[in-house]
């Protein structure tokens, strides 16, 4: 900790670690069983604080001590002024003892401490002894200590403090009072180094410092470490973007950015922005866990009125996640959030991070395949009746079974519906896929779907592509409007008519045709049917 890197932060934290309870944050279950205890002098020998690191464990052992040896003490109101409190404050009261279980982990040095248990304080009511990691601490060390719980002298108090309070034995607990901290609320954390930085005179927003507290992950240190290495990198004014730096944040312009590409499925950018990220060193956990705040926000804006008293963000930030949000669909986003989900667990243990970053957010691009489905075929029952509606209108009542089975569809959502169709057979056969843009869906009738070629050049090229391929955009036709439909695959308008529904047979005949061509042309060939689908991608 003498590393230089390091002086600024402890200086600030140490500045504003509490000095009394009623400054400990985010502890005030602990903090009102303390006080009471101090208040009716019930004061016990042994304590045991466990909680992730930064919650304030050591601080308010050092109060806990104050309060027991100040000149006005045992009270739950330390005076911080008397010669006791000073010097606790200080860290040189010989009375109060600190000692690092990680690095006091020998048999000896516990020894050492029974004999030093025997004499009384030199000035103080109680000896404090404060023993930090606890939990680190050997076997033998842990049993030495142990004979001294058993029979501790009046004056002694133990304060054990640890992060892992599932390696310390039974035995210990059992004579301990038994504290569990809580991690800190990030508006508890924000909240105090909004205190901080206005005394400090440092100039910076809310919504910075709630990034630092949601880094810092519930830890009141961690906050301030964060904080002193900002102000060192930016002096006393903090701009955002040194923020996000600092802490590792790709900010929300780079989240919206993937989201775009996702949406749009467009492969490539992603591929770029994640490398982006690699280059930029950006912690990919830490990408995730943004990702899924960002995922979560655009559900909130879905389905709330009031988004603004469930979301922490400013009003543009809110109008931006509205039009985001109008893009993509709830059972979309919670596939994507399950997707994200398991990737930041997967990354634990990846050696490719980036490599599992990119798979995911290319399954990403896959979700709508799954989720419009019951959307699409909604809106397509919701336009059958509308149509029904207006021709009932004009026609006989009695044709309404067959009218709505029959009915035309909107030329508009025709064409959504087809670039669908068509983004969903290129995600499985991208070649398909390309085809399929010299073609357009020109009606729905019933249980026919009726696609035309553009080009007629393009009819004599393609034909036989599509029909080798036509169980490939049935099925997916019938994964988007939910049943079977009939492919009538029609001429270019701007040719001689030739429609055609397509069967089983035509499909044999044409491949016969073929071989035979190539048998003309290479005598001997061996020909032999290729099974599988190589283009085939999985969703
Ligand atoms: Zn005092």
């Amino acid at each position: 900790m003498a590393c230089n890197k390091f002086m600024s932060y402890q200086v600030s934290a140490r500045k504003w670690r509490p000095q009394n309870f009623s400054e400990v944050i985010g502890q005030g279950h602990i903090v009102q069983t303390l006080k009471n205890a101090l208040l009716n002098k019930r004061i016990g020998h042994a304590y045991l604080f466990s909680g992730t690191r930064g919650v304030g464990k050591t601080t308010m052992a050092r109060i806990f001590a104050k309060a027991l040896n100040c000149v006005k003490g045992p009270t739950p109101e330390p005076c911080n002024e008397c010669e006791m409190c000073r010097d606790i404050t200080g860290g040189y009261c010989p009375d109060v003892v600190e000692i690092d279980g990680a690095s006091n982990t020998g048999v000896d040095d516990v020894r050492e401490l029974r004999e030093n248990v025997k004499y009384a304080s030199s000035k103080g009511k109680y000896k404090v002894y404060i023993v930090d990691e606890v939990h680190m601490l050997s076997k033998p060390a842990f049993n030495a200590f142990l004979k001294t719980l058993e029979e501790p002298p009046a004056h002694i108090i133990f304060i054990f403090a640890t992060t892992e309070p599932n390696k310390i034995p039974e035995t210990v607990i059992s004579r301990c009072q038994y504290f569990e901290f809580k991690r800190i609320s990030i508006n508890d954390v924000v909240e105090q180094l909004m205190l901080i930085t206005k005394k400090e005179g440092i100039n910076v927003s809310r919504d910075m410092l709630t990034l630092i507290a949601k880094s810092a992950e519930g830890s009141m240190r961690d906050a301030l470490v964060a904080m002193d290495q900002i102000l060192s990198f930016s002096g006393d004014t903090i701009r955002e973007e040194d923020v996000k730096i600092i802490l590792g944040f790709v900010g929300r312009e780079v989240l919206s950015s993937f989201m775009n590409s996702i949406i749009q499925k467009d492969i490539q950018n992603i591929l770029k922005l994640v490398k982006e990220l690699t280059i930029n060193g950006t912690d990919l956990r830490i990408f995730c866990k943004e990702f899924l705040e960002y995922i979560r926000n655009l559900m909130v804006i879905k389905v709330s009125a009031n988004p603004a008293s469930l979301i922490d963000l400013s009003t543009v930030d809110i109008e931006h996640f509205k039009s985001e949000a109008e893009k993509i669909s709830m059972e979309e986003l919670q596939q994507m959030f399950n997707i994200i989900l398991k990737t930041e667990a997967d990354l634990r243990y990846a050696s490719q991070p980036p490599l599992i970053i990119e798979m995911a957010l290319i399954k990403m691009t896959q979700v709508g395949k799954i989720m419009t489905v019951d959307e699409i075929l909604k809106r397509l029952e919701n336009l059958g009746q509308k149509t029904e509606d207006k021709r009932q209108k004009t026609e006989n009542r009695e044709q309404k079974a067959e009218s709505r089975a029959t009915a035309p569809v909107e030329e508009k959502d025709i064409s959504r519906l087809w670039e669908r169709i068509k983004e969903l057979v290129s995600a499985k056969k991208p070649s398909l896929g390309g085809i399929l843009e010299d073609i357009k869906l020109s009606n729905i009738k019933g249980d026919e779907i009726i696609l035309n070629f553009k080009e007629k050049a393009s009819e004599s090229f393609h034909r036989k592509t599509i029909e080798l391929n036509q169980n490939v955009i049935r099925d997916t036709i019938k994964e988007v409007i939910g049943r079977e439909v009939k492919i009538i695959l029609e001429a270019s308008s701007k040719g001689e008519s030739s429609k055609r529904s397509l069967s089983g047979n035509d499909i044999e005949k044409w491949k016969r045709e073929k071989i035979q061509e190539v048998i003309d042309i290479i005598p001997g060939v061996v020909i032999q049917e290729v099974g599988g689908d190589p283009e085939h991608v999985s969703g």
